[in-house]
């Protein structure tokens, strides 16, 4: 496509106030795009509870909004065009016109955890699409828009036909997010339990993942009962429902009769509340490990340092995930596709009118993946 055939525009679905109604408006698309860009037709978002939060005002203060905004860091496209470059993903594939791809943040490849760490998650410059406002260029980043603009430094890989949209969708950040926090925290060892606090999406790929990885018990805690029906379809031998035993140190000698009194050796939080730091690390068996993944907030609880010493546990923090998480998410995805019916987490599509709506059921739980198809109206 030459440059003057190039859509000058794009419907999108933009936030201009916290917990007000998202306004459908054409948003600009740049005019030319710069060496390494694409340009891509978005087929599916899914929403995380970071858009539902932002949405909110909930992360107001937390993480800055430049408004207006355009929610969505979940999603998979199509190549409308490149910028000049080579037309080949992160790991060398050739891309065209017409493939779907995902992709990562934006990462500079120079600063000090790109090049010496060798840590792109914690790149100094990672740029993340839906922080941009959606008046100033490249403005249409963030998935809530029929076409968005992927900047050069954003890793993208294609994607295999067996993945559906929604999957690759979500790979974006909930299963990326999970594979690193197992990567984290050791893997699963052959065997052994496992907790996973949380039944939010990242919760309950977890429990497919460590049920895939291996684990002897898998014990997913949540709620509400919706979800953790799917973490028993997806592999839980046991659920504890947090509706249902309210305090946690109830939950945590629930936990220590399902492991014959020694504990989980792996435990995650995929929960970010204000006890699950305590009572997890109180649930960790002797040399176990402790993943941090959700963010308590204020008022959290301390965690017990004599029990991490006494114990000898690790306890390590995971942040969101790179594009080699991207991948794994990916394959990992494709090959259990046969094992996880990974269609019970996600809503039936909705187009970006449905959005705010979306946005609204994902902050109360009444959904656990609500899916927008921008091209649907
Ligand atoms: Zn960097
Ligand atoms: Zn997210």
């Amino acid at each position: 496509m030459s440059a003057g055939t190039l859509p000058r525009s794009t419907r999108a679905a933009v936030m201009h106030a916290y917990g007000e109604p998202l306004r459908i408006e054409e948003v600009p698309l740049p005019r030319e795009l710069e060496a390494g860009a694409l340009l891509v037709s978005i087929e599916a978002t899914t929403l995380c509870g970071t858009d539902a939060h932002l949405w909110d005002g909930r992360l107001a203060g937390f993480i800055p909004v430049a408004m207006p905004m355009i929610h969505g860091h979940e999603m998979v496209g199509r190549v409308v065009a490149f910028g000049p470059g080579a037309r080949l993903d992160a790991v060398g594939r050739p891309v065209a016109v017409g493939d779907r791809v995902v992709w990562s943040e934006a990462v500079c490849g120079h600063c000090h955890p790109c090049s010496v760490l060798g840590e792109t998650v914690h790149c100094e410059h990672r740029a993340l699409g839906f922080l941009q406002a959606a008046d100033v260029a490249p403005y249409a980043t963030g998935g809530l828009s029929e076409h968005v603009y992927v900047v050069p430094g954003a890793q993208r890989l294609v994607v295999d036909d067996v993945v559906e949209d929604t999957w690759a969708a979500a790979a974006g950040c909930a299963v990326k997010t999970m594979l690193r926090a197992f990567r984290q925290g050791g893997g699963v060892a052959p065997g052994s339990s496992v907790v996973v606090q949380g039944a939010g999406p990242l919760g309950l790929f977890a429990t497919a993942y460590a049920r895939a990885a291996g684990a002897g018990t898998v014990i997913t805690i949540g709620g509400p009962e919706a979800r953790l029906e799917v973490a028993r379809a997806w592999g839980a031998d046991h659920v504890v429902s947090v509706d249902q035993v309210v305090d946690a140190d109830a939950r945590v000698a629930a936990v220590m009769e399902l492991t014959g009194g020694r504990g989980a050796e792996l435990v995650l939080d995929l929960a970010g509340a204000p006890t699950a730091n305590r009572e997890g690390v109180l649930m960790c068996a002797r040399r176990g490990a402790y993943v941090v993944v959700g963010i308590a907030g204020p008022g959290a609880e301390a965690i017990p340092m004599p029990v991490v010493m006494g114990r000898e546990l690790r306890v390590v923090g995971s942040m969101n995930g790179d594009v080699g998480d991207l991948a794994l998410s990916l394959e990992f995805l494709a090959r259990h596709r046969g094992t996880f019916d990974w269609n019970l987490m996600f809503d039936a599509p909705v187009g970006l009118d449905g959005a705010t709506g979306a946005l609204a059921a994902m902050a109360s739980l009444q959904t656990i993946k609500p899916v927008i198809a921008p091209a649907m109206g």
